[in-house]
Order: structure tokens, then C-alpha cells, then sequence
């Protein structure tokens, strides 16, 4: 397999859009390094399944809004797998409750921006230090950060403005880092997901049926973790080259804008 030996890290990477990318880049090669809030006998089923693939994959319990579980990540990766080629910064949550923002707490705010983008950016951060050291020793490898961001960085959604705000940022640092690493070979992307069935979408099953049922998308279904894995996989690869800072919208044309 061509990537076989390359090693990728995605955050949340046990379940839902996470374990669907994990499962994609196993398959092609890759050795994973997965991580999560949970202990490891949780998420043993999920290790087991990318390990079909990638019999070296290691889990990492580490809260990615926290710097010293971040570094103790990190730490993992370096000293079981020697080497880092791929983040995807995949973790994150949903508000707790969906709150007008005329009305919605801090401390959810708090929680989202740390989660979501506090946690990334610098994860991105000690991973491009890592990522440079490599490139200097080895310049052909094709290194890549991947950030999940949603299509709530550019929609909309008033019942949850930490989430939107927390995404947008996303889109930005994405941009950032790609301006800051691309003279040290690391592309940078942006994926941008729809509406995809996952744990985190399970209390708005009924909501969004009706909306797709009503038009909403252009391709007339859910997504799944497995269609978010494809698109990752591609950048992961290098197969869209020359494309540092796109934005990969997997979202069946709901942004796309009509008349
Ligand atoms: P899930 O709730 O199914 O899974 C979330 C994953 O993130 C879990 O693996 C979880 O780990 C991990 N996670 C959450 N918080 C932390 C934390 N503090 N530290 C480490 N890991 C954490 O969500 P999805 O799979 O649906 O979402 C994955 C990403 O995709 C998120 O960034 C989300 O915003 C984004 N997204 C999702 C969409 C959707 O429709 N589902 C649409 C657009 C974007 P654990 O299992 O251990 O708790």
C-alpha cells in the first residue's frame, strides 16, 4: 500500500465522523493514532476495528481542550509510532442544550470555543513544531492538517451561536496555518460537513428528516461518517495537490445557494 508506514492522528477519532475517517485512512495504508475522552475499554471495539486494517494503532485517552493532555498525546504518538504525517482535528461537541442567543449561558460559550478551537489551534500548533522538525529531515514526505470544521463556520444557526462561532474560527485558523506552514511542505485543509448521522445528530433525527425530506439538500439523504472519511482520505494522500487552504464542503449541496 503507498502509505503504508505514514502515520495519522485523529482527534475523536472512535466514533461517529472520527471513526469514519480513521477506518478510511486505515484502509489505505495508514497507522493510526486515535484519541477521546473515554477510557480504553470503551472504545476497544472501535481500536479492534482499525486495527483490522492497521494492526499498529494506538488510543490515546486525552481531552483535547486540555494543554498538558494535548502534550501527553503527543508524547503517545512519538514514542509508539515514531512519527507524525496527518492530523485531523476531528473532536468536538454540540451545545449541551440548543439555547436562543438571546438567552444562551457563558459557560457554554466556554466550552465550545475550548473544545472546538482552543483545543485545534493548538494542537496545530505543537504538531507543526513536530511536522517542521520532520520536514527538515525528510522534505519529500507529503504532511497535511485536516480540520473538521461544519457548514455552521458560514450558516447560521441562532439556537447555537458558540457552535457557529466556534466553526468560524475554525475556517480561519485554517487559513492561518496554511499561510504559516506551507514553505515546510504542510498542507493545510478545511472540510466541511453537512448534516451526517452521528451520536451528536441523534436528538435531531426527526428535525432534519423532515428538512430533507422538504429539499433542503440537493443530494436527498443523510451523510455519513464514511462520506467525510472519503474526502479526508483524498487530502491525507495528497491527491488534491496544489490546493493548500480549500475548503471541502460533504454536505450534499446544502450550501449550495438557489433561487
Ligand atoms: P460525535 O459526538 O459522534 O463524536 C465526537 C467525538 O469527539 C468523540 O469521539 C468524542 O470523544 C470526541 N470529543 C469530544 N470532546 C472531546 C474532547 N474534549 N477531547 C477529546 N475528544 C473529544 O460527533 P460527530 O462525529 O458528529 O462530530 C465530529 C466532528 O464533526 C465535530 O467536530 C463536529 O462538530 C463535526 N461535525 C459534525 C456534523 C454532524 O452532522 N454530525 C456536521 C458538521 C460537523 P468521546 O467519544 O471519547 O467522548
Amino acid at each position: 500500500m503507498p502509505h503504508q508506514g505514514k502515520v495519522a492522528l485523529v482527534t475523536g477519532g472512535a466514533r461517529g465522523i472520527g471513526l469514519g475517517i480513521a477506518l478510511k485512512l486505515a484502509d489505505s495504508g495508514f497507522t493510526l493514532a486515535i484519541s477521546g475522552r473515554r477510557p480504553l475499554e470503551e472504545v476497544q471495539p472501535a481500536l479492534d476495528e482499525i486495527r483490522k486494517h492497521s494492526g499498529a494503532s494506538i488510543y490515546v485517552q486525552a481531552d483535547v481542550s486540555d494543554g498538558s493532555d494535548r502534550a501527553r498525546l503527543l508524547l503517545a504518538v512519538e514514542e509508539n509510532l515514531g512519527r507524525l504525517d496527518v492530523l485531523v482535528n476531528n473532536a468536538g461537541i454540540a451545545p449541551r442544550v440548543r439555547a436562543d442567543i438571546l438567552d444562551a449561558r457563558e459557560e457554554s460559550f466556554d466550552e465550545l470555543i475550548a473544545t472546538n478551537l482552543k483545543g485545534p489551534y493548538f494542537l496545530t500548533q505543537s504538531v507543526a513544531a513536530w511536522m517542521i522538525r520532520q520536514h527538515a529531515n525528510d522534505p519529500q514526505v507529503h504532511r497535511a492538517i485536516i480540520n473538521i470544521s461544519s457548514v455552521s463556520a458560514t450558516v447560521a444557526s441562532v439556537n447555537r451561536g458558540d457552535y457557529c462561532i466556534s466553526k468560524a474560527g475554525i475556517a480561519m485558523a485554517t487559513r492561518l496555518w496554511a499561510v504559516r506552514l506551507a514553505e515546510f511542505g504542510i498542507s493545510v485543509y478545511e472540510v466541511r460537513p453537512g448534516i451526517i448521522e452521528t451520536d451528536m445528530t441523534a436528538g435531531v433525527r426527526e428535525k432534519y428528516d423532515a428538512l430533507i425530506e422538504a429539499g433542503l439538500l440537493l443530494e436527498k439523504r443523510w451523510g455519513t461518517p464514511a462520506d467525510v472519511g472519503s474526502a479526508v482520505c483524498l487530502l491525507a494522500k495528497g491527491e488534491l495537490p496544489y490546493a493548500t487552504g480549500s475548503v471541502l464542503n460533504v454536505d450534499g449541496g446544502l450550501t449550495l445557494p438557489r433561487l
